[in-house]
């Protein structure tokens, strides 16, 4: 049975959702504003410190897989011609435009989607971003731009950064005169470095984690991240994740565990299943394995935003952060970084899953589980499934897989 212990925090953190839901929703409201969708990986700094407030269109998608509204949606945008292979945050987020149901409507209160002035993104994620924000600019009729970033990433060069800061330069004249501000360096400073702030207490949050046994897992994380997704550059996530760190020290020091009886500890790599959070953290409890560290909660530090607050030019702490995500790496980093990752938390198995429509975050396709495997020794067990689209995931097929990984571990 399984025995969830929620955190104090949690409070606050809902309360700072629906801050910022409502935020964006009077903005869009109020023609003296202006509202930007950004990638969740895009320069929201940039926007924040122009004056934009910023919607973040993959949060919505991932609240209509956790609310398990995307399956409703999804056939939608498949019949205006967006394929059931592509992105299904894309797929069931444009099927929810145009069903003109959101589930912004029940847990926050809004009549629907907060309309953008501009979309703005990046495509060091993916290139579906950059379609699915077209998508909205011929609907809304509103300009997008965005930055096109390399892939595949080994070592993160200067002439790389140089690059992208040009980008990211060329962004400011198109979005001074949408929103009708100037741009400020300073201003633009301040914001970095509140994002800094959120990442780095982010960071210690995750890597409370180390424990043993572990006061949060992977599951937790993937809510508790919610402010670090929307609101970084501003000053709410701060007190909230000071908060959250010391009641996870609080529980790593009472040696009180988020899993009973904590025997096994994982590295989950890849997409969560958002339908079913609930139903796989109760499966890993029954199992007393406790899921302690992740790539994709990871993906929201970015350390170096710090670089701007030890005085080096902020367009150049910007492209550096937003290089450096691991999603955008080549899998020799990858496999470093897991590789490190798994040591520092002493994992004894690793979990993959492989969503059907997020290549860019499945890395299990091109050998990387087996060429770490073969270094670090770590067995792993790869489960096939999907961020959104449940009709790609077999509940009962990835419980039976992953019972029995834990049986060869001898659980
Ligand atoms: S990275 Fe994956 S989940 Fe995110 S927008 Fe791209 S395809 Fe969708």
């Amino acid at each position: 049975m399984a025995n969830f212990k929620p955190f104090r925090a949690t409070k606050q953190m809902k309360d700072l959702m629906a801050g910022h839901f409502r935020e964006v929703d009077e903005a869009s409201r109020d023609p003296g504003r202006k509202v930007a969708w950004c990638t969740s990986v895009g320069p929201a700094e940039l926007l924040l410190s122009l004056g934009y407030t910023v919607y973040y269109p993959e949060n919505h998608g991932a609240l209509l897989g956790a609310s398990r509204k995307a399956n409703d949606f999804i056939p939608l945008a498949n019949a205006l011609g967006y394929s059931p292979d592509i992105c299904s945050y894309l797929t069931s987020d444009i099927g929810s435009y145009l069903a003109k149901d959101t589930p912004l409507t029940k847990a926050y209160g809004l009549p629907g989607v907060p309309r953008p002035d501009v979309l703005v993104y990046n495509t060091n994620q993916c290139r579906d971003v950059q379609d699915w924000f077209s998508f909205y600019s011929r609907e809304f009729g509103v300009p997008v731009v965005g930055v096109n970033s390399p892939t595949k990433i080994g070592e993160v060069t200067q002439p790389l950064v140089d690059g992208m800061v040009a980008q990211y330069k060329a962004l400011i004249s198109p979005l001074e005169t949408i929103a009708g501000t100037r741009f400020d360096t300073d201003r633009f400073r301040e914001v970095l470095a509140l994002s800094a702030k959120t990442t780095r207490l982010w960071k210690a949050c995750l890597f409370a984690g180390r424990h043993r046994p572990s006061p949060l897992t992977f599951f937790d994380a993937t809510v508790l991240m919610g402010p670090a997704v929307v609101l970084r550059g501003t000053p709410g996530p701060v007190a909230f994740y000071r908060e959250l760190l010391a009641e996870l020290e609080e529980r790593a020091a009472a040696g009180v565990g988020a899993v009973e009886g904590e025997r096994h500890r994982f590295y989950w790599d890849g997409m969560p299943v958002w339908g079913k959070l609930r139903e796989l953290s109760a499966f890993f409890q029954e199992l007393h394995t406790a899921v302690v560290v992740s790539t994709y909660c990871n993906s929201w530090i970015f350390e170096a935003f710090e670089e701007a607050d030890r005085g080096a030019d902020p367009f150049e702490a910007m492209a550096r952060a937003y290089l450096e995500l691991f999603i955008v790496r080549s899998d020799a980093v990858k496999e470093e970084v897991i590789g490190r990752l798994a040591r520092e938390f002493s994992v004894d198995g690793i979990v993959y899953h492989d969503a059907k429509t997020c290549p860019c975050n499945s890395n299990t396709r091109y050998g990387l589980p087996q060429r770490l495997k073969e270094k670090s020794g770590l067995p792993y067990v790869v489960f096939y499934g999907d961020l959104n689209d449940l009709r790609c995931f077999s509940e009962e097929q990835t419980r039976t897989n992953i019972e029995a990984f834990v049986e060869q571990l001898g659980g």
